[in-house]
Parts: structure tokens; sequence; C-alpha cells
């Protein structure tokens, strides 16, 4: 079969692989229908080092299972499923905090001898605990919404939760990429009153405003600190929710969230300090966030989108199919493409 595979910053090719079979008992094969490119997997296409041997790469995909292992129950040949980023059994102690990043015997796609996501197909282990059933057909017109309960909704989402997010809280999300733009409709799913959406890209923060974004600051650093502040009678604001990962847009969330309040990060972060001296302290600031335990969420989320409620699915703003991945990565990494689907 055909797959992605990264062999360094800028190279990143569609080869073929041995195709995926069952390994353990709990593993399930699945035929990638959709999948998608990654803000995060920006990070190593512009920085990599080179080497010879290429890296399976991708973690978003949904698709049709065509084998099952014999302990895997509750799953079948033909069930249509979505794969949360990182896999998990739903059973241990961590899982059952809904701490799914954290399972004890899960791991990272594209990690350890297992498979990436952007191919056309996938080995999954921990299938039973990891895949979630979609009631939907192969041809849904949902399906680019439902991709987005792998990670970059549910990331959004974690933000907001992360953040206590709630009826009549106000929130800044910084960052105008598909995960800042997830987390202002997720923002407003649990009923944000005032979201300002820090971003600089006019249609990205156009696509922001339809999300729920109250306010748009264009402006960084000091000025939009200060053009937040205004807006908030100088106070800033309940929540924020921290969606680039520089050590610059930490320093803004803690410029522009209220005494009191909550910044949760989401974005890859790229600092090892974080800036928060006696100030903070004296002003109760609270600094949360992580990796989202997108496994968790999705139950809860999913009925949204089948609904119609939600289309998380719009920041998809250009489809590619397989063999195209690399142009979608350049795409991407030039901000030429918010968010690329394949379709293998
Ligand atoms: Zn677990």
């Amino acid at each position: 079969m055909r797959a992605t595979l990264i062999y360094g910053a800028g190279d990143v090719r569609v080869e073929d692989v041995p195709d995926p079979k069952i390994q353990q008992p709990t593993d399930a094969v699945v035929r990638v229908l959709r999948a998608c490119v990654c803000g995060s997997d920006l990070w190593p296409y512009g920085s990599r080092p080179a080497t010879e041997k290429g890296d399976r790469i991708g973690h978003e995909f949904l698709g049709v299972v065509e084998d099952v292992g014999a302990e895997v129950s509750g799953l079948k040949g033909g069930d249509l499923v979505v794969a949360p980023f990182v896999w998990a059994d739903n059973t241990c102690d961590f899982c059952a905090e809904g701490l799914h990043t954290s399972c004890r015997h899960g791991g990272q796609w594209a990690r350890n001898g297992v498979d990436g996501g952007q191919g056309e197909a996938v080995r999954v282990p921990q299938a039973q605990g990891t895949l979630v059933t979609l009631p939907v057909a192969e041809d849904s017109a949902l399906l680019p919404s439902l991709l987005t309960l792998s990670d970059v909704f549910c990331t959004g989402h974690h933000g907001a939760v992360a953040s206590r997010v709630r009826p009549g809280r106000s929130v800044t999300v910084i960052g105008d990429g598909a995960v800042g733009l997830s987390a202002v409709l997720a923002a407003k799913r649990l009923g944000a009153e005032r979201i300002i959406l820090m971003g600089r890209h006019t249609d990205r923060t156009d696509l922001g405003r339809d999300f729920g974004a109250t306010d748009v600051v264009s402006e960084r650093g000091e000025e939009g600190i200060e053009r937040v502040r205004e807006l908030t009678r100088g106070d800033g604001t309940h929540a924020v929710v921290e969606c680039v990962g520089t050590r610059q847009s930490l320093e803004t969330s803690l410029g522009v969230v209220r005494d009191g309040g909550v910044v949760s990060r989401l974005g890859v972060s790229q600092y090892t300090e974080v800036p928060m001296g006696f100030d903070t302290l004296m002003r109760n600031i609270t600094l949360t966030g992580g990796a989202a335990p997108a496994r968790a969420y999705i139950e809860e989320l999913l009925p949204d989108i089948l609904d119609g409620r939600i289309e998380p699915g719009r920041v998809f703003d250009r489809t590619v199919g397989l063999e195209q991945v690399p142009d979608g990565y350049r795409a991407m990494a030039e901000r030429e493409a918010l968010k690329v689907f394949i379709r293998p």
C-alpha cells in the first residue's frame, strides 16, 4: 500500500510500504477513508534532520474496519470509525480519569512500529478502546467535521474546558490556525459570552467570526494586550486559550488574562521556561492545558456534529489525494492552506 513518510525538513514522500496486518489480538486494520495534515506536523516538516530512512507520519484519520483481532469486541468489518490522535485501551486508571493521552497501554501513531494516519490503511493497536463507530455512510457530507474529532476540534474543546469556559465567561483565543478556530467554536458551544480572537489573517478570522468570535484583535505583543484590555474594561478575559506555542504568545496570554483567570496551552510549546514571576502569583493566574485526550470527548461532541449544530470541518480549505500530500504540506507551511484534507 501507499503511505506518507517524512525524511527531513521539507521532505515528505508518498511511498510503498508493507500492508498492515493484525499483529496482536487487540488490533484492527482500518482502511483510511479520510485523513488530514495537522499544524503539529509542520514542526517536523520545518526542522526534522534529514535521514536516509523516512518515518511514517499522520495521526488524524477515519476509515472502515477491514479486519479485527480475536480479542476485539464491539467492532466488525465494514464499521465506519474515527481514531483519536493517540491510541489507548480506554480501560486503565488514566483512561478512566479521561486522560487517554497518558494511557498505560497506549501510544502515538507513527511511533515505535505503529502506522501513521496519512496512508491507505492503518494497523490500530488497542482497537476496541481506541476506535469510535460513526453512524454515517462512507459518502456522508459530514466526514470532514467527523474527522475533526480525531484531533483538531477535540483539541480546541480541551483548551476551552481546561480554561474553565462556561456560560457568561469571557475568553481570548490566541492564534487563527485550525486549532484556534476550533477553540472559538468550542468556547461558543460551551456558552462563552465574549470571545476575542487574536489573529492577523482576515480569511481565517472571518471563519472565526462565523464560529462565534465576538471581536478580532489583529495587533500582536504589547499592542495586542492593550487592545484586549481596552475591550474588557482594562481587566482582560477570564479564560485564555493559547494556540500558537511560542514564548511571545505565552507572554501575550499572561498579559490578556484577567486576575484569577486561567491560561490553557494548546500550541506545541517551543519554549522551556515560563515567565510566571511574583506578579502572576499575586494575580492568582492558573497555567494549564496540554495534549487533548480526544477519546474522552468524542461521545460528547459527536451528536452536535450529527445534528448539524456545529460544523468544525469548515477548517478544511484544501483537499488532496494521497499522492499530493507533499504539496499539501508545502501549502500549509506557506500559509496558502489553513488545513489540508486528504482523500486517499
Ligand atoms: Zn488506558
